[in-house]
């Protein structure tokens, strides 16, 4: 016997017909967008600059009501254009505050020691703090999300952060934007529509099974769905997608949240690489299931030789 259906069944008899079966809504979850590398990530696309960028980031997350995205940034980069500083101040002036992403985006794996890595922490302070003024800027999101390769250089990394006040931006759930971002670029200066929208096809079809992936994982692994933190970048392909990506969100449930908020659940509680889920399912033993479905309906595209 199946209540729901039988519940359905009795709602279509007593309410009116264009109420009987409205869509079932998803369930709900809680999920804060974070951004990364700003001011700038990757190749600019001809007829784009980075301050329209940012601006379409910005339209894009208040019109979806996300109350809260932190930026992290990068400020070594503001030095290759004096326009970069902008994009900082732009993302301010909308109330969305900026944390730290290193001054170089150094690696903590590849570095040459964890002393040039806490060097180039602190070499990031000054462009953040002096725009966060009153405000909490003591979040570090790794680079390239690498915590240390070894447990000496990872634990070193967590004692300094911790001993200077921050806390380590996670991450829990990301759809790879960083992979089309440079190819989007290459396609738009050569005029190739076709492959763009193969692109944005391939793109969108990723962002759908990752949402279905990020809820089957995180039942897999806790048994529920987490508060989920979205890592996304702040370059072109990112800018003419996000919509899109924000839709898909809705649809499947989301209800976005700051990131202490989110982070708040005991999920996020040992910092580490990578995202929380595939690592804790690591710790735990639980080999992730994945989505069905793998290339369903979804073109095969080599982005990395598209458009050269
Ligand atoms: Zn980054």
């Amino acid at each position: 016997m199946n209540n729901i259906r039988t519940l359905s069944l009795a709602l279509a008899l007593i309410l009116p017909a264009a109420t009987a079966f409205p869509a079932p809504a998803a369930e709900r979850f809680d999920i804060a967008i974070t951004v990364d590398d700003m001011p700038s990530h990757g190749k600019l696309p001809p007829g784009m600059t980075r301050l329209g960028i940012v601006q379409a980031h910005l339209a894009t997350l208040k019109a979806h009501g996300v109350p809260e995205a932190y930026g992290f940034v990068n400020a070594g980069r503001l030095a290759d254009d004096p326009g970069n500083a902008a994009v900082l101040d732009a993302w301010r002036a909308a109330g969305y505050p900026l944390a730290n992403h290193t001054f170089s985006h150094l690696n903590l794996n590849k570095a040459a020691s964890l002393d040039a890595w806490t060097a180039d922490v602190i070499a990031g302070e000054p462009d953040v703090a002096a725009r966060m003024q009153g405000a909490d800027w003591r979040y570090l999101r790794f680079p390239n999300l690498a915590a240390g390769a070894d447990r000496e250089r990872s634990e070193g990394a967590l004692a300094f952060l911790a001993a200077r006040g921050y806390r380590v931006a996670d991450v829990s759930v990301a759809f790879s934007d960083w992979v089309y971002t440079d190819a989007y670029a290459r396609c738009v200066a050569k005029g190739d529509s076709e492959s763009v929208a193969a692109m944005k096809a391939h793109y969108l079809k990723a962002v759908e099974r990752g949402i279905a992936g990020m809820k089957a994982a995180s039942r897999q692994v806790y048994g529920r769905v987490i508060p989920q933190v979205l890592l996304t970048h702040l370059g072109g392909w990112s800018a003419v997608t996000l919509p899109d990506v924000l839709d898909r969100l809705d649809a499947a449930g989301a209800r976005y949240v700051a990131l202490a908020d989110a982070q708040a659940d005991p999920a996020y509680r040992e910092a580490g690489s990578g995202s929380v889920v595939t690592r804790t399912a690591r710790k735990k033993g639980i080999r992730l299931a994945g989505v069905d479905g793998d290339g369903d309906g979804a073109p095969a595209l080599d982005i990395g030789r598209l458009c050269r």
